[in-house]
């Protein structure tokens, strides 16, 4: 078999050469890393629900017209996604209070937001990504005025998309974090979410019991992280073998 040549190694996936210039092979692993990757395992069966859910929501994303890297799965553990230039930043989205902020800040996990807040860290983890404002992403060159614009819109309507959809199967989504990539079209340049969205990269809390339903579960030894990816999995109707999803209800 031909190998394939390997692009990148990051701590929960591999992107290998595509089959078509501008394509790119996505690699869910098992591994799990936290607190800058102090804290690491391999957990079976993560990768596989990964690839799954974030095919599920990047398809629904283009979908409803936001653009993103993802083209097709391929099986199991990999995707077939766009090549892109992606900008050194991680862009969060918080709808409620929770880990670094509620930290921050002095507020208590669960809090509403007044409204949507987003923020930047800067991707790079010898410095564990620092949390960075416009003016150090302007300053230093990572992305111009008219990009943070476009960002600031694509996250809010990925925030708005995947609200809506874990609220319809009863899961609070409480912040999330995406990566936005720079894609060229002869001489015009957009910016397309890449990455992956998955519960490795949002809080999910079960709207009746809080129960989590993220990486958090991870991160603080709270039971089979497994189980609770399964779980969004099996309520998204996501896997082969899930059970009906949820019946949508309305929040008062
Ligand atoms: N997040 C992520 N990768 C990171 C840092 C954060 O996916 O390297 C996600 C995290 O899962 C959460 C959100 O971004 O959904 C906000 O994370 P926070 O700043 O509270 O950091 P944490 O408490 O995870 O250190």
């Amino acid at each position: 078999m031909a190998r394939r040549k390997k692009i990148y190694e990051g701590k929960a996936k591999i992107l290998y050469e595509g089959p078509e210039p501008g394509t790119v092979v996505q690699y869910f692993k098992d591994d799990a890393t936290a607190f800058n990757a102090q804290k690491r395992d391999v957990i079976e069966g993560k990768g596989v629900l990964n690839n799954r859910l974030s095919e599920f929501f990047m398809t629904g994303l283009n979908q409803i017209g936001v653009p993103t890297h993802f083209i097709r799965r391929l099986n199991m553990r990999e995707q077939l996604v766009r090549a892109c230039e992606i900008i050194p930043l991680e862009i969060i989205v918080r709808n409620y209070a929770a880990g670094s902020l509620a930290t921050r800040l002095g507020l208590e996990e669960g809090m509403q937001l007044p409204r949507p807040i987003v923020e930047y860290c800067y991707k790079d983890d010898k410095l564990g990504d620092p949390l960075v404002s416009e003016e150090h992403i302007a300053a230093f060159g990572w992305a111009s005025q008219q990009d943070m614009d476009d960002i600031v819109s694509l996250a809010l309507r990925v925030n708005d998309f995947l609200s809506g959809v874990m609220l319809a199967v009863g899961i609070r989504l409480v912040d999330f974090k995406i990566e936005v990539g720079r894609v060229y079209d002869g001489d015009f340049m957009r910016l397309i979410v890449a990455d992956e969205i998955s519960p490795d990269s949002c809080r999910l809390w079960d709207i009746e019991s809080g129960q989590k339903l993220d990486k958090d579960v991870f991160r603080r030894d709270l039971g089979s992280l497994t189980d609770a990816y399964s779980e969004v999995a099996r309520r998204l109707g996501v896997l082969p073998n899930a059970a009906p999803v949820a019946k949508p209800r309305l929040i008062n």
